[in-house]
C-alpha cells in the first residue's frame, strides 16, 4: 500500500514535495536525537491551498500527520513515530512575511518563516517583535504558535500567546479558518485563536499569525547581580517591579552549582546570581542613572552582594551570552536530569529549598542545576549526579524518583510540571497522571471534535485513553538525557 500512495502523493505534489529516504531523514529525529522515528514521507507544502490538499489526501489513504518548523522542540512533538506509516508536514516553505504594518504595530508572517528572521524584518522598521529564545535561528513561527513558546521576553511581553492577534489555520479535513485582522479587541464568540495557540499540532495546522510589534526601546542595559538566598532575589524582583514597571524586561537567575559550570568566572559567583534587563523608552543615560541607583540601593539594603552594569552594547550582549550558553555548558558537564516547571512566585524559595531536602536525602551529594526565568517563576530544576557518577547510572538508579520528588513538590507548592516547553510525547503520561479529569476530559472532546479520526500527530499531548491495569505512578525521567537543553 505504502508504494501506491507514495506515488499518488508524488503525482499529485511533484518529487520536490516529497521526500524519502536520506532526504526525508533530517526530518525524521530532532535535532537532539532524542526522538526518532521513521516517516513514510516528508510533505513540503508551498502554500496554504498545497497544506489543504495534503491533509485530505492523508485523510483519503487513512494516515496519520505530524506537523514540524523548526524541530527545535524539546518534547518530542515534531518528529514521526518508528511506524514507517505518518508523514511528516514540514512547514518550513510556508516562509513568507504577508505584511508588515507600522500603524497597527503588527507583522503577518507564514509558519515557517525564522524567528529571527522575523525579529530583523522588524527591526529593519525600527520595531521590535519581542519574542525570544535560545533556539530563534532555528525555530519557526508555526512552531513558537503552536508549542505557545516563553523565553527570555515573557516577564514585560509576555509569550507567544500574548503577542499573537490572530491565526490562519488547516483544519484536520483541509478547511482553512483564517483570522488575520489583526484586531486588538474581537469578541466573536470563543476564542478559536486560543484553542489553537499551544495544541501542539493535535488540533490544527498553522500556518500563518499576526505578532504585535513595539516600538524598539532606545535604551537596554543588563546587570549582573548576586545574592545569598533565592528569597533575596524575589525580594529584589518586587522592588525592580515597582522601582521600572514595565521596564523591566528580564530576570534570569542561575544557582551556585550553574555558575559552577564556567571554568573561570568572568563576574562574581554567589549561591544566586541574576540577569536584569532593563528596558526603556528613556535615553540611555537617563536609564543608567535609574538602574544604577536602584542598585545603589539594593546593596545598602543587604539584598545584593555584588552588581556588575552592562557599559556598552558589546557588554550587554556578552552577559546575555552567559545566560545562553548555559544549556550547552550542562552538556560539556555530563548532563543532568531535566524538569521544566513553574510555581507562584511566592513559592519558589518553600518550593526548591523542600525539594532539595528531599534529594538530598534520596541522593547524597547530588547535584540540582537550577536556572531560568526566575521573573515568570519558570525554573529549569535540573539535577546533576554526584561527582564521579555517570549519568547513565545516575538516572538508572534514582531518575524515575528524582522527577517523583521534583513533580510531587511542584504540585505541593501549586505549581506546574510543564512551564513552556509543552508536552509533546515526554510528558503525555505525566498529563495523564497529574491534570485534573475533568480539564483532561474537556481535552478529550475538543480533540474528538477538532480531529475526529486522530489524525493531527496522534500520541502527543493526549495521554493513552485508558491506563494499564495496574499501573502506578511512574515519572517518565527515562526521555530526558545529556542531550536534553534547557
Ligand atoms: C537551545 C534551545 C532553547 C530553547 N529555549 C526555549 C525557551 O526559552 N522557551 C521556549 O518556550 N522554548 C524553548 N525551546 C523549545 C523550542 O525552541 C520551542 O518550543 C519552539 O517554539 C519550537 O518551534 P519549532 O518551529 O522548532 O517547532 P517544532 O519543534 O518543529 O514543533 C514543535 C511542536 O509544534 C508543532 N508544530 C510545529 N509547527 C506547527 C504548525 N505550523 N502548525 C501546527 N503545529 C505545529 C509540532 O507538531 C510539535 O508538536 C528551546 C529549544 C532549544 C533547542
Amino acid at each position: 500500500m505504502s508504494l501506491n500512495v507514495l506515488d499518488a502523493l508524488r503525482r499529485r505534489f511533484g518529487d520536490a514535495q516529497v521526500l524519502q529516504g536520506a532526504e526525508a531523514a533530517p526530518f525524521e529525529h530532532d535535532w537532539r536525537g532524542q526522538f526518532p522515528g521513521r516517516a513514510l514521507a516528508v510533505l513540503r507544502p508551498r502554500d496554504v491551498a498545497e497544506v489543504q490538499a495534503m491533509l485530505r489526501a492523508a485523510a483519503a489513504f487513512a494516515l496519520s500527520v505530524v506537523p514540524q518548523g523548526g524541530n527545535t522542540g524539546l518534547v518530542g512533538g515534531s518528529t514521526p513515530d518508528d511506524s514507517g506509516q505518518q508523514l511528516v508536514l514540514s512547514l518550513r516553505r510556508l516562509n513568507r512575511v504577508r505584511a508588515l504594518s507600522r500603524d497597527n504595530l503588527s507583522l503577518t508572517a507564514e509558519a515557517g518563516c525564522v524567528l529571527a528572521d522575523l525579529q530583523a524584518a522588524a527591526a529593519a522598521q525600527g520595531l521590535l517583535l519581542p519574542l525570544s529564545l535560545a533556539a530563534e535561528g532555528s525555530c519557526t513561527l508555526g512552531g513558537n504558535l503552536a508549542t505557545n513558546a516563553g523565553g527570555t521576553q515573557v516577564l514585560r511581553w509576555g509569550n507567544a500567546r500574548d503577542l499573537c492577534l490572530g491565526l490562519e489555520v488547516v483544519t484536520a479535513d483541509g478547511q482553512v479558518w483564517s483570522d488575520l485582522d489583526g484586531l486588538r479587541k474581537d469578541h466573536r464568540g470563543f476564542n478559536l485563536r486560543d484553542l489553537f495557540i499551544g495544541s501542539e499540532g493535535c488540533l490544527g495546522v498553522i500556518t500563518a499569525g499576526v505578532m504585535k510589534l513595539a516600538p524598539k526601546p532606545r535604551s537596554r542595559l543588563a546587570a549582573w547581580i548576586t545574592l545569598r538566598t533565592l528569597s533575596d532575589a524575589m525580594a529584589v524582583l518586587a522592588q525592580a517591579r515597582e522601582a521600572f514597571a514595565e521596564g523591566l524586561s528580564g530576570f534570569e537567575a542561575m544557582g551556585a552549582e550553574v555558575q559552577a559550570l564556567w571554568d573561570a568566572p568572568p563576574l562574581p559567583t554567589a549561591p544566586w546570581a541574576v540577569l536584569l534587563e532593563l528596558s526603556s523608552a528613556d535615553p540611555e543615560d537617563v536609564s543608567r542613572a535609574r538602574l544604577e541607583a536602584f542598585l545603589g540601593e539594593e546593596l545598602q539594603a543587604g539584598r545584593l552582594q555584588n552588581a556588575v552594569l552592562s557599559q556598552s552594547q558589546a557588554q550587554f550582549e556578552a552577559l546575555w551570552a552567559l545566560r545562553e550558553a548555559i544549556p550547552e555548558a550542562q552538556t560539556r558537564a555530563g548532563g543532568n536530569l531535566k524538569h521544566d516547571i513553574s510555581l507562584p512566585l511566592s513559592a519558589l524559595p518553600a518550593f526548591c529549598e523542600s525539594a532539595a531536602q528531599q534529594l538530598q536525602t534520596l541522593c547524597p551529594g547530588l547535584r540540582p542545576m537550577v536556572f531560568g526565568h526566575l521573573g515568570d517563576g519558570n525554573l529549569h530544576y535540573n539535577v546533576a549526579p554526584p561527582s564521579g557518577v555517570t549519568l547513565a547510572a545516575f538516572r538508572q538508579q534514582h531518575g524515575d524518583a528524582i522527577t517523583q520528588i521534583v513533580f510531587d513538590a511542584v504540585a505541593a507548592h501549586g505549581g506546574s510540571f510543564s512551564a513552556e516547553h509543552g508536552i509533546g510525547r515526554l510528558r503525555r503520561e505525566e498529563l495523564g497522571r497529574r491534570l485534573d479529569p475533568v480539564a483532561l476530559g474537556l481535552m478529550r472532546q475538543i480533540k474528538q471534535a477538532l480531529d475526529p479520526a486522530n489524525r493531527l500527530n496522534p500520541g502527543r499531548v493526549l495521554p493513552a485513553e485508558q491506563p494499564r491495569a495496574g499501573a502506578t505512578a511512574q515519572p517518565t525521567n527515562a526521555g530526558d538525557d545529556q542531550r536534553y537543553c534547557c
